[in-house]
């Protein structure tokens, strides 16, 4: 048997000390179980950031992974390939857009977008050269490069990392009149929002936010850029969080789970006037858009609908909210269980600065349940969305008997 020390040793010599991870060492995965070195098996309930929506080591989409890397893994955008063009219909035609340029990580999909607004106001709005502004919301979280932490109001995420990029203006996030104010200025191009805060705690904005946030800025001629990123294909209960809301951003950003977490694909949707401001040489990746990316997404979003996640995560989300909202009264720890489909937090009665929430999830590591921290206090859930009712019951139960172990029925902690 394997010992998790050594590897978490090894780690922390050679590697950089960028992250703080739980310490469990995984080796196998499959559906909604990961297992350690030392053969414990756990239910995930992060799904590497929603990366895994579609469960483990799907069959459909490692089959598909293995097939074409049998065949043709990468050409880069010097030459076209056969599946590209099949990818890019394939996509629009699930998303109803009409052009999509693919990337591949998260971070990139954002810096792709901000360019693509950027280049669009120049050419369609008018607005002079370098002027251009973006508006974001405060709590943030686009990903780690320069143009996305230059938006950010997290000092974990900025401290020591300036200066960075000019053109952005930060405004409360679910503020409707703070965005009706900023539009007003017209060198705005863009507005770059999460449907639901993942990163910041799970927050979720009141009914009606996008929808009016969406007429502000068709108003205002300005870019709605939706980052779905974490709350797209299917974690909300929906394809798209904003389908919740029955709109359409001028811009789309995913990623994660647009190939069922078995490769880094991202993609940027969007229609003819704004995707065609990008020109041949401006911009791109050399594995954005490669045959095994391709395939490897059309299998990851097939296996969506196939499968009817969307309607599963709203199902098991309501459960798993209900099943916890009930425990409020015996756990007063618990502050409030919030969330939409499977992208749900429970938020701690105690400061963010405080580390309760990791010490429950080390508790719940012990338990056979593996979640991660945003912040001292808030512990995200989102298990992949093929869970099933007895599986979320099971967790619940997890859940529970670990704040029983914890909590006397008084805080403090035992
Ligand atoms: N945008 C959102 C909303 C995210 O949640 C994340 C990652 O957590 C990113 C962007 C960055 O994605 P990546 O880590 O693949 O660069």
């Amino acid at each position: 048997m394997e010992n998790s020390k050594k590897f978490i040793d090894l780690e922390n010599k050679y590697g950089a000390h960028n992250y703080h991870p739980l310490p469990v060492v995984l080796s196998k995965g499959k559906g909604v179980f990961l297992w350690d070195v030392e053969d414990k098996k756990y239910y995930d309930f992060l799904s590497a950031y929603s990366a895994v929506n579609q469960g483990h080591n799907h069959p459909k989409i490692t089959n598909a992974l293995k097939a074409q890397i049998e065949k043709l893994s990468l050409v880069s955008r010097a030459f076209h390939s056969d599946l590209l063009g099949k990818f890019a219909q394939y996509i629009c035609q699930y998303f109803s857009y009409d052009r999509v340029l693919p990337m591949n990580t998260g971070a990139e999909g954002v810096e792709t977008a901000i360019k693509l607004c950027r280049k669009w106001a120049y050419r369609h709005k008018n607005i002079p050269t370098n002027k251009a502004r973006i508006i974001f919301a405060s709590g943030n979280f686009h990903g780690r490069t320069l143009g996305a932490i230059s938006a950010s109001v997290d000092p974990d995420s900025t401290r020591g990392f300036g200066p960075f990029l000019p053109g952005y203006t930060v405004i409360p996030y679910n503020d409707i009149e703070a965005l009706e104010k900023a539009a007003q200025s017209p060198d705005v191009a863009g507005f770059i929002v999460e449907p639901i805060q993942g990163e910041a705690g799970v927050i979720v904005p009141d009914d009606g936010y996008l929808k009016r946030a969406s007429a502000i800025c068709r108003d205002h001629n300005i870019l709605l850029i939706a980052d779905e990123i974490q709350t797209g294909l299917c974690r909300t209960g929906k394809i798209l969080c904003c389908d919740h809301e029955n709109i359409q951003p001028d811009v789309l950003i995913l990623g994660k789970a647009l190939s069922g977490g078995v490769y880094p694909v991202s993609a940027v949707l969007a229609n003819d006037e704004v995707m065609l401001s990008i020109e041949p040489g401006e911009h791109g990746s050399t594995y954005g858009g490669n045959p095994l990316a391709c395939a490897v997404a059309m299998a990851a979003l097939q296996v969506l609908k196939d499968e009817s996640l969307a309607e599963n995560a709203q199902k098991m989300g309501e459960l798993f909210r209900h099943e916890l909202t009930q425990q409020k009264d015996t756990f007063p720890i618990i502050r409030e269980v919030r969330g939409k489909g499977l992208m749900n937090a429970i938020e701690i009665n105690d400061s963010p600065e405080s580390d309760t929430a990791w010490k429950i999830c080390l508790q719940l590591a012990k338990n056979g349940l593996l979640a991660k921290p945003t912040h001292g206090n808030i512990i995200r859930f989102s298990p992949p969305l093929i869970i099933t009712e007895e599986e979320i019951k099971e967790c619940c139960r997890i859940i529970v008997n670990t704040l029983k172990e914890l909590f006397t029925e008084e805080w403090p902690m035992k």
